[in-house]
């Protein structure tokens, strides 16, 4: 990142659309290139670390990866220990969660990739208090953003906003002219419409949709309930087991669990239908585990988890003083827990982006040149997420062709391997925590033990 350095300031004055992860994250490079930062956002935010509206998915686990903690802790030093102290488990991901791969249970030995598990509420809170704090961040609550403003040709200049509550002509209205505006609104973006509006050609999208659902409650254990582990992680194993599930450690001594259904299996939201799912894993651990727990909350679900790619970066034509970030670009299918991860990598590319901003700030081509450096940041994430999907024979959006299938048969030897190796099992998991890149299963101390082979027999067929 950037040094903060007040030469280093190329502009006046940037507007942030959203204010969940990937909009506070790209607010905080933003402070060190523009004199002012205004984040607009259609919710009131909660005091403390409560549950909002446009954030739906707080009501379900959130994993943040290593990869995503490591930047976090870069942009706002001491985070990770603050997380902690208002009651974040610190997780030891290959000591402390019991993890059943599609190959069997992962071997547990103690490593570095020790993250906190928490809420997302609590996350956001913390990361927004950082960036309500910052002396050139601000925060406009409860406006909607509605339109881009492009007084003088084909160039974005601003944004209008509308107070929540209020509809068209009732006021209300107000224009906010910004050198750069940052669309950080998430899945439901406006950006295609809004850029069509202005005379720019339809962005094209890939969808690759394995049609899964959540269902998630929060529990607390019950009294002597200890049960040797911190969290457990039932991973789908499509084609042949399409549910899984996670109990997911959070602050207070709690624990969410969620359950998930690919292929239109949707977990349930009722009590005993849900108990019923559980116990329909392809472990009693899970089912056992839950038993000994109360329910605290309703138990609520969720569906939209397609993974949804816009091509912002095919535009032959980009408006200056504009860019698309986090999940308005890239949405992916959150079970394997990347969103968050990958939208503070794109904050670390946007910073870099900003640094390269010349005196005429914001051009078209340099709009453009980020938002391709984004996707190709984006690239080896979505093919992780999305290789994953296509297992399933229900996905829909792309086919597997012949590489992917021989892909497939190695990454099933690597995950069988890594039930006994631990060299293998903490490269996997450092791949899934983005912090290396897939091409390290390649690597020949991967490559020779997988090859070497694992009888099923020796694999642990209990969790060890
Ligand atoms: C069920 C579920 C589970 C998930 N689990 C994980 C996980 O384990 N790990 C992980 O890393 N990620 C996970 N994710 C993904 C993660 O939530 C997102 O990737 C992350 O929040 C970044 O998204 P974002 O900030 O781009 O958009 P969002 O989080 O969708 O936020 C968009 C924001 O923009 C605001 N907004 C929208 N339109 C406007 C407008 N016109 N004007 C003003 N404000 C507007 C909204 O109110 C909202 O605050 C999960 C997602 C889901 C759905």
């Amino acid at each position: 990142m950037s040094k903060r350095d007040p030469l280093a300031i190329r502009g006046e004055y940037a507007v942030v659309i959203g204010g969940s992860v990937a909009g506070l994250l790209a607010a905080r490079v933003l402070a060190d290139h523009f004199e002012r930062v205004t984040v607009v956002e259609r919710d009131h935010f909660p005091a403390g670390d409560g549950m909002r509206k446009g954030v739906p998915q707080g009501l379900h686990p959130h994993v943040l990866l290593a990869r995503g903690r490591e930047i976090l802790e870069t942009l706002f030093p001491g985070l990770t220990d603050e997380l902690v102290a208002a009651g974040a488990v610190r997780m030891n991901f290959t000591a402390d969660l019991l993890n059943l791969s599609p190959m069997g249970w992962g071997v547990r030995f103690p490593s570095a990739i020790i993250e906190p598990a928490l809420t997302r509420p609590l996350l956001e809170s913390r990361i927004r208090r950082h960036v309500a704090a910052h002396p050139r961040l601000s925060f406009v609550e409860g406006c909607d953003v509605v339109g881009l403003l492009a007084a003088h040709g084909r160039d974005v200049d601003g944004v209008r906003i509308r107070q929540r509550g209020q509809t068209e002509g009732e006021g209300g209205v107000e224009d906010l002219a910004a050198n750069l505006v940052v669309d950080a609104s998430g899945r439901t973006s406006r950006s295609p419409q809004w850029l069509q509006e202005l005379g720019y050609p339809a962005v094209a999208e890939t969808v690759i949709n394995s049609f899964l659902g959540y269902s998630t409650a929060t529990f607390e254990p019950l009294a002597g309930f200890e049960p040797g582990w911190k969290g457990l992680y039932i991973q789908p194993a499509p084609p042949t087991h399409l549910r899984g599930g996670v109990i997911w450690p959070v602050e207070g001594g709690r624990w969410m669990v969620g359950l998930v259904g690919m292929a239109r299996d949707y977990p349930p939201t009722d009590e005993a239908e849900f108990m019923a799912f559980a116990r329909s894993l392809r472990t009693p651990i899970f089912y056992e585990a839950i038993r000994n727990m109360r329910r605290l909350t309703p138990i609520a679900g969720y569906r939209t988890t397609e993974n949804r790619l816009r091509h912002y970066e095919r535009l032959v034509a980009w408006p200056g003083g504009f860019v698309v970030v986090g999940d308005a670009v890239c949405a992916f299918n959150p079970v394997y827990g990347q969103g968050m991860s990958a939208a503070a990598m794109g904050a670390l590319e946007l910073d870099g982006a900003l640094g390269e901003l010349a005196a005429d700030g914001a051009t078209g081509a340099w709009g453009q040149r980020f938002q391709k450096r984004l996707a190709a940041r984006n690239a080896s994430v979505w093919q992780l997420a999305t290789g994953a999907d296509l297992r399933s024979p229900a996905t829909e959006g792309a086919l597997p062709g012949p590489l992917d299938r021989l892909m497939y048969r190695y990454l099933d030897r690597v995950f069988l391997r890594s039930t006994v190796d631990p060299q293998v099992a903490l490269t996997v998991v450092e791949v899934l925590h983005l912090q290396k890149p897939a091409s390290a299963l390649l690597h020949p101390r991967i490559l020779w033990p997988t090859l070497q082979g694992v009888s099923r027999s020796t694999s642990h067929p209990q969790p060890t």
